[in-house]
């Protein structure tokens, strides 16, 4: 047989649309050279990716919340099942992990854990393993780090994203979806409408920091995030627009934008947001976490940093240390590397949470 039925050069446009890419990316990356350029276009850059994500299109609402479900689960820890309104019509359920020491404790912390693709949502985060499709992720990506920060004294808040767990679009309901997301199909439908997935996230978790605010229960004025890939990209975006969080740990989600989302085109479309290449590369939107707590993991052999592996992340670290350096806060930004596949790494965890 004639291989690829005669076919003997493809004819595509990649190579144009990199070298689009090269013409016109990063047009707003952060250059400042003193503290107070830095301080000048974080304003600027911040109030430009909230309109490039859609979020001045998003609808305030009471956030009404709903304590459906409280259980006891292992080591003292009760698992609340609350679902809140985020905006009119939108509803959010999560599982809120909630220590002995934590209950009614003003001085208790929080930490929110967003969670990433193949997780089943706030499933896999909480580690509900016995659903046993659960247990696998749990055990491929280390995934339950929602149980783990609460296995250790804190408050851990696992949320699902929009497209996820209890959260998914008619496409994706049946029981043999229930590990997989919706979040392609929203994207779809998010981008035509002049919206993005990123940030009808991202305005889900500010509204769960009101909440946590109204319930007033925890210290609301020292709130943290950590997530592991799709959950790295909320808790990257959320720390980057919202000064509340005052700390973050980002976990396989760091690397540059042409290798990682232009080469290697073939990630979920809710990584994507109109015309943010030409605007800023990953390490700008971190940058404007400084001098805020900021723990980013990678892993060497990680396929998502791209055909140049780990330089493509370091060329970011380098852009995020720079506005580290503005504050003298140095000691506030670390940045892991572990051996191996894409996971979340808990071997330091506890030297995170007391950070
Ligand atoms: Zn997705």
């Amino acid at each position: 047989m004639v291989e690829n039925y005669g076919i003997n050069r493809f004819y595509t446009c990649l190579t144009r649309m990199q070298r689009e890419y090269d013409k016109y990316a990063r047009q707003n990356g952060m250059r400042a050279k003193t503290r107070e350029e830095f301080l000048g276009w974080k304003e600027k850059t911040k109030a430009k990716l909230i309109r490039m994500l859609g979020m001045d299109r998003m609808e305030m609402c009471n956030i009404k919340p709903i304590v459906a479900e409280r259980v006891a689960i292992d080591e003292d820890i009760i698992r609340e099942k609350v679902i809140i309104q985020t905006e009119p019509d939108v509803w959010m359920p999560m599982y809120i992990l909630i220590p002995e020491s934590c209950r009614n404790n003003k001085n208790a912390q929080c930490y929110i854990a967003p969670c990433g693709h193949q997780g089943a949502g706030k499933y896999s985060v909480a580690g509900v393993r016995d659903i046993p499709e659960v247990a696998e992720a749990i055990d491929k990506y280390n995934y339950d780090y929602g149980l783990q920060i609460a296995k250790r004294g804190y408050v851990a808040i696992c949320p699902d994203c929009r497209g996820f767990g209890e959260r998914r679009d008619i496409a994706k309901q049946g029981s043999e979806f229930f590990m997989e997301g919706s979040c392609y199909n929203l994207a779809h439908i998010a981008e035509s409408l002049g919206m993005t997935v990123i940030g009808m996230n991202t305005w889900d978790l500010f509204r769960l920091i009101d909440y946590i605010e109204e319930r007033d229960e925890w210290d609301s004025t020292n709130i943290s995030c950590l997530g592991f890939s799709g959950g790295g990209m909320q808790a990257l975006w959320l720390a980057a627009l919202d000064e509340r969080i005052k700390k973050v740990v980002i976990s396989g989600y760091m690397y540059g934008f042409k290798d990682s989302h232009l080469y290697l085109n073939n990630n979920c479309s809710c990584n994507y947001v109109p015309r943010l290449w030409e605007k800023v590369d990953m390490g700008d939107i971190a940058a404007l976490i400084a001098p805020r707590k900021l723990i980013i993991q990678s892993c060497s052999e990680d396929h998502l940093n791209g055909p140049r592996g780990m330089d493509n992340v370091n060329e970011q670290i380098d852009i995020i240390r720079k506005a580290y350096d503005f504050f003298d806060a140095r000691d506030n930004l670390i940045h892991d590397v572990y051996p191996g596949e894409h996971k979340w790494h808990s071997e330091k965890l506890d030297e995170y949470l007391a950070m």
